[in-house]
């Protein structure tokens, strides 16, 4: 049997993703190797891609996976062959049938997880638990404006918004995609392809503004999102879907209100094992509750990998999507 991973030698566009076949690489002392039964596709595989996030390369790609465990290195504890895990990185090489990764870096998957689940969701669903929870400390009663909301973490965070009692605005670019999110519990949808948001947001708040904004869609977005926020609201700008904000001038946020804004990434909301640990129990048990459910919009064979990447782009996706390897 051999392993079958992506790879690209040049920063560009989908077709720079290469297959490569290979002998079933051993787990070195601490590692495990896993057989793959499915793959989470994110939009920052595409920042990798392209080089927005630069890397070495040559390079694999992608995050996230889950499956099964089929061999163990030395000196591995609290695991067994057969063992259903996930991961969320560390390193690129998601993209693969089988993977040898650091055991310290596997969340053991509860029974009632599926394993598309857990690869659709595990980094978009701690990326939600971590700004929600986290980052902004949303609290019951707060009117929220969350961005590309039928999209894969807009879909969880609108649900898990809602589980905690806060009241979601959510913006989308089409009417099929409104009624996704309006499905998911948004209470109410503003077609950003059509209308201006913030003037939309403040008619929803009869003039007030939201005290959070979740933008994972970026330059676009980026002073609608001011203009949406009331005095001393803070924007997580989380994302970069429509390209990076570049060029900010600081004095906007004192004419605009006094405002705050953040850049987090996932990694530094999860960087101790006790950050991980207490996240991803958190993430299980919401998923688990029925309260925040995984929303597979569409699934692809891993090596079609690459039109993944160009429907993720052309937003075309909804929901999360998963490559089956
Ligand atoms: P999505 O499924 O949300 O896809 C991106 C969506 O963004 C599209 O469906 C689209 O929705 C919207 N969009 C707006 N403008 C554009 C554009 N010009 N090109 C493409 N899409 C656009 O992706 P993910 O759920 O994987 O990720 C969402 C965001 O979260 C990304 O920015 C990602 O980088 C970020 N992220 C950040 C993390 C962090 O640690 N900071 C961790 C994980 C994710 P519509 O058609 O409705 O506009």
């Amino acid at each position: 049997m051999t392993c079958l991973s992506a790879q690209f030698r040049q920063f560009g566009g989908p077709e720079v993703i290469e297959w490569v076949e290979g002998e079933i690489p051993a787990p070195g002392p601490g590692e495990v190797l896993i057989e793959h039964s499915a793959i989470g596709l994110n939009f920052i595989d595409t920042y990798h891609r392209t080089g927005l996030y630069p890397i070495e390369l040559p390079s694999g790609l992608g995050l996230e996976a889950a499956g099964r465990i089929i061999a163990l290195g030395d000196g591995v504890t609290g695991f067994e062959a057969g063992d259903r895990v996930a991961y969320m990185g560390p390193g690129l090489g998601a993209y693969a049938t089988h993977r040898v990764m650091p055991a310290d870096a596997l969340y053991k998957l509860p029974g009632d997880i599926p394993d598309d689940t857990a690869a659709a969701a595990i980094l978009k669903a701690a990326t939600v638990e971590a700004l929600i929870e986290r980052c902004a400390h949303v609290k019951p009663g707060d009117i929220v404006l969350v961005h590309a909301a039928a999209g894969g973490v807009g879909l969880l965070m609108v649900q898990w918004l809602k589980a905690i009692g806060a009241q979601v605005i959510g913006t989308v670019s089409s009417q099929a995609k409104a009624d996704i999110a309006f499905a998911a519990g948004c209470d109410h949808v503003i077609r950003y392809d059509r209308d201006e948001i913030a003037p939309g947001v403040r008619e929803l708040t009869d003039g007030a503004g939201v005290p959070v904004v979740f933008d994972g869609v970026g330059k676009d977005t980026f002073v609608a999102s001011l203009d949406s926020l009331s005095p001393r609201g803070l924007l997580v700008s989380f994302g970069n879907a429509s390209g990076p904000v570049e060029g900010v001038n600081l004095g906007t946020l004192a004419q605009k209100g006094s405002l705050f804004v953040t850049r987090p990434t996932l990694f530094h909301y999860y960087a101790s094992p006790e950050d991980r640990a207490l996240g991803i129990a958190r993430v299980w048990s919401m998923l688990g509750s029925g309260k925040v459910e995984m929303t597979i919009g569409q699934t692809y064979p891993l090596l079609e990998a690459a039109q993944a990447h160009r429907d993720l782009e052309a937003r075309k996706t909804t929901g999360s999507t998963v490559l089956i390897p």
